[in-house]
Parts: C-alpha cells; structure tokens; sequence
C-alpha cells in the first residue's frame, strides 16, 4: 500500500522505535504511548485490520499475538493488555492492523 504509514514504518522509510521483528511481524513503540510499555505489533503485509488479517494469513495473524507476548515478556510483564481497534467508530485511526500491547500500570475495565 503506496500511502499507508505502518507500511511505511515496516519498509524502513520512516522512522521507528522497533523493539522487535520476526519474519512476518514488526513490533515498534507507539509514538504516542498511553502505558509504561505501549508497542504496536503489525504484520508486514498489508491488511485493513484483525479479522482481514486472520482470514488471509492465520499464521501472521497467530504470530502478531506472539510477538506481544514475547515483547510484554521481554519487559518484564506478567499482565498485559492486548487491543485491536476495528474501525473508526472505536478509535482505530490507521487501517493496518496493528495489535496494541500495553502494560506497566493498572488498568480500568471496562475501557472508555
Ligand atoms: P489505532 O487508533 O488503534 O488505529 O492506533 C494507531 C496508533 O498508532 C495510535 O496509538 C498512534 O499513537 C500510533 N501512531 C501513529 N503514528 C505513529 C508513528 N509514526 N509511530 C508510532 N506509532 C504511531
């Protein structure tokens, strides 16, 4: 996808904090960070969000949660919370999937 930012984020032509990558994901820090640790985990294909994702490549998809878990694990967490916004309606802002991990302080539930 020509125009959109986490593809770009993903080829290297902007930049990112990455704090991981495996063969079909990147994990990188949220710019905008709303927890001690907040990291984007997106696969490197293009797809609009979750349920698109797993559809076409369950195994990307499979390897997106695990990425987050090694991630949180890496920075020492135990407890974590992991987010996927589907559509605008709920906040979802960039339409390329991208799981939230966040961790590092208490959380309310439910989420605003
Ligand atoms: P969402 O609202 O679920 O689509 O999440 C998009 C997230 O991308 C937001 O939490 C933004 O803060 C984050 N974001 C936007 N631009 C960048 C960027 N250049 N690098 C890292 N994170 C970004």
């Amino acid at each position: 996808m020509d125009d959109c930012l986490f593809c770009k984020i993903v080829a290297g032509e902007i930049p990112a904090e990455i704090v991981h990558a495996t063969e079909r994901t990147v994990a990188f820090r949220d710019i905008n960070g709303q927890a001690p640790t907040h990291v984007l985990v997106v696969p490197r294909d293009h797809y609009a969000n979750a349920a698109e994702l797993a559809a076409g490549d369950p195994e990307a998809s499979a390897e997106v949660v695990r990425t987050a878990a090694a991630v949180a694990a890496a920075e020492g967490h135990d407890d974590y919370r992991l987010v996927f916004n589907t559509g605008a309606g709920v906040g979802q802002s960039v339409f390329h999937a991208h799981l939230h991990l966040l961790a590092g302080r208490p959380m309310a539930w439910p989420p605003g």
